[in-house]
């Protein structure tokens, strides 16, 4: 598989890949349907940058470690640093924006989960991110009105809307900058809607941020 870079407007762009800044239970839809109670603050967690692939065409998913769920969340990719940061400043920082995939090995997080321990092993593993190519934050426009859909073999699964976040996000960068500085080329994870569910090898997928991003790919063996 061809190694990932981070694409705007179709063109690499010359920023490093760094972290990938996540947050659990955005979406209280979601929530409900992994049974965990509404968080009173944002749930984050880290994806190191050896998480990162290309989501076109093709990626993979480790064969061993029990069921590996898809979740479709709006990306956000980083182009200045920024540290406590206002809106302004979170807006001003926003390089690109795309589709990623919050891998998830769902069975290996319930365990973790049920014994109180962190979840790296569940969403940190190397290839846990596919990500697409981003577009600018003009063709994008308003983050909070864009429809993110996942269809597996042509099935609907995911169909959300970013306008059902509990924390948007500019108060959600700058909430997370609050704890980590956010460098050029890393990548928040904005939290997925309702429907995630298992992939297995051989599942074709089309995974849609609004009308300007729609990746086609296919789960392959490790
Ligand atoms: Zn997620």
């Amino acid at each position: 598989m061809r190694q990932y870079q981070h694409i705007v407007e179709g063109k690499v762009v010359d920023l490093p890949l760094g972290k990938v800044v996540c947050v659990g239970r955005n979406y209280a839809a979601h929530a409900r349907e992994l049974n965990n109670p509404l968080p009173t603050s944002p749930v984050l967690f880290i994806k190191p940058s050896t998480s990162l692939v290309k989501m076109n065409e093709a990626f993979s998913i480790p064969s061993t470690l029990g069921e590996c769920h898809f979740e479709a969340e709006m990306s956000v990719l980083i182009g200045k640093q920024v540290s406590n940061c206002n809106e302004q400043e979170a807006q001003d920082a926003i390089a690109g924006v795309g589709i990623s995939l919050d891998l998830t090995l769902r069975d290996v997080q319930q365990t973790l989960k049920e014994k109180g321990l962190p979840w790296e092993k569940a969403k940190a593993f190397d290839g846990a991110c596919p990500t697409s190519a981003f577009v600018s934050k003009t063709i994008a426009g308003d983050l909070q009105n864009k429809q993110i859909r996942l269809f597996k073999n042509d099935e609907l699964h995911q169909d959300g809307n970013t306008a059902d976040m509990l924390n948007p996000v500019l108060p959600l960068i700058s909430y997370i900058s609050r704890f980590f500085t956010l460098l050029p080329g890393d990548l928040i994870l904005t939290g997925t809607p309702a429907g995630v569910g298992p992939l297995q090898v051989g599942d074709s997928l089309v995974v849609e941020l609004a009308d300007f991003i729609r990746c086609t790919t296919e789960v392959v063996s490790r």
